[in-house]
């Protein structure tokens, strides 16, 4: 068979940088079709030498010249060496809708990631999604969008991979006996540090996570907690639970990804090492299933015990405004989203305090209540309204 040619969005982040690592590693069964990212040009142009892509694309016109310049390129060269070369989320969106690619890698961060997704639901792909963000803030337009062009979901986030393999050889027929899904969340570093700690957190602090090496604004979201308020709401559109049917449960080693809770009182769990590339692997590979060494072994006799505790509702509130949010049936998921991802940017950048974060998320909550959008271009511009509007609170 002929390598399954990647789409790969985000392709100089943490994600991007393991799923390249895996076509290096399973170079018959993948190839590189497209790359696109940010503004990290070094890496960028490094990979484009390496995977020869049809189509590599940056986030603007500016990291486009600084491209072309790493790449020794003239401004006006349009390719490099049979890679053609673009930026900007509409010449994306093309490249993507055009590609005869079957597997879309979603790995942008925030909801900048969101018009790659809708593109590549739109052209009816097979859509590796790391990208919670975009499930966050248009669940239900990409879910639609999804069933409408024959595309597929393959989550890459761990809990929801987790989730998605404890329920391979549940037929739909059968899907009533499926009481409820149950996501493990290590705690983050701060899960056992007082309350009254959490005003001094400093941003070092914050971006030491105990199990994962992830990109910054995912490793601040473990540090809030948010991220696992985001991953109720990305569970929601994945599984189509309700609200009352997603449970959250601290996993200190988080060796155990997340479980299913079914209607007889089984409970069935996933476990493996904390290793992205199982995750990515399965979504990459997807409908084939497991690539033999993705991750390395497990030793249940390293690791001795297992640990489960609540999430402190007091120190990490995050988690239950999220059901609240979801419970709402309103925009409140673009909202709580587009504001958390303009606090930790702040947050990072050394202009607000740790405890700021989940206070500038609520005051937009209250201040956007009620909101409704129904096109991509009406959530777009909730959000960016609600990016301006949080800025404005600094
Ligand atoms: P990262 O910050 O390491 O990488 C983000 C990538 O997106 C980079 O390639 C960056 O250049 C690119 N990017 C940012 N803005 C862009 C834009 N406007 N246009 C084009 N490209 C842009 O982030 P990450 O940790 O790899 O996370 C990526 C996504 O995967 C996030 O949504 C995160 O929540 C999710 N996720 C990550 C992990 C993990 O282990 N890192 C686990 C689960 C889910
Ligand atoms: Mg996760």
């Amino acid at each position: 068979m002929a390598p399954r040619a990647l789409f790969i969005l985000g392709s100089t982040g943490s994600i991007g940088q393991s799923t390249l690592e895996l076509v290096r590693r399973f170079s018959d069964t993948f190839t590189v079709e497209g790359l696109v990212a940010g503004k990290r040009v070094d890496t960028f142009a490094r990979d484009i030498r390496e995977f020869r892509p049809k189509f590599a694309a940056v986030q603007d016109e500016r990291a486009l010249v600084a491209l072309k310049q790493e790449l020794g390129l003239s401004t006006l060269a349009d390719s490099y060496e049979g890679t053609l070369l673009g930026s900007g989320s509409d010449s994306i969106c093309n490249a993507i809708r055009e590609s005869s690619a079957p597997v879309v890698v979603a790995a942008i961060v925030g909801m900048a990631g969101l018009p790659g997704v809708m593109a590549a639901a739109e052209a009816g792909k097979i859509i590796a999604l790391a990208n919670k963000e975009s499930l966050v803030v248009a669940g239900k337009l990409v879910t639609s969008t999804v069933d409408d062009h024959g595309a597929t979901i393959v989550p890459v986030d761990s809990e929801h991979s987790a989730i998605y393999q404890c329920l391979q050889g549940l037929p739909v027929s059968r899907r009533s006996e499926l009481a409820s899904v149950i996501l493990t969340s290590s705690g983050g570093p701060f899960r056992t540090t007082p309350k009254e700690d959490f005003a001094e957190i400093t941003v070092e602090q914050a971006l030491k996570h105990p199990k994962w090496s992830m990109g910054a604004k995912i490793t601040i979201d473990s540090a809030t907690m948010m991220n696992k308020a985001l991953e109720v709401i990305e569970a929601h559109w994945l599984f189509s639970m309700p609200p009352d049917a997603i449970e959250v449960v601290v996993h200190p080693e988080h060796i155990i990804h997340s479980f299913v809770r079914f209607c007889d009182g089984s409970v069935l769990g996933q476990m493996a090492v904390p290793d992205m590339r199982g995750p990515i692997s399965l979504a990459i590979n997807y409908p084939h299933g497991r690539l033999s060494g993705a991750m390395p072994h497990l030793d249940l006799h390293t690791i001795g015990s297992l640990h489960f505790e609540g999430v402190d509702p007091q120190r990490f509130p995050s988690v239950g405004r999220a059901f609240e949010v979801l419970r709402s049936g309103t925009g409140a998921p673009a909202v709580f989203n587009a504001a958390n991802e303009v606090a930790v940017q702040a947050f990072l950048e050394g202009k607000i305090a740790f405890l700021a974060i989940e206070r500038l998320v609520y005051q937009a909550l209250e201040q956007f209540a009620d909101t409704h959008y129904e096109t991509l271009g009406e959530v777009l511009a909730l959000c960016d309204e609600v990016t301006a509007w949080t800025r404005g609170k600094m």
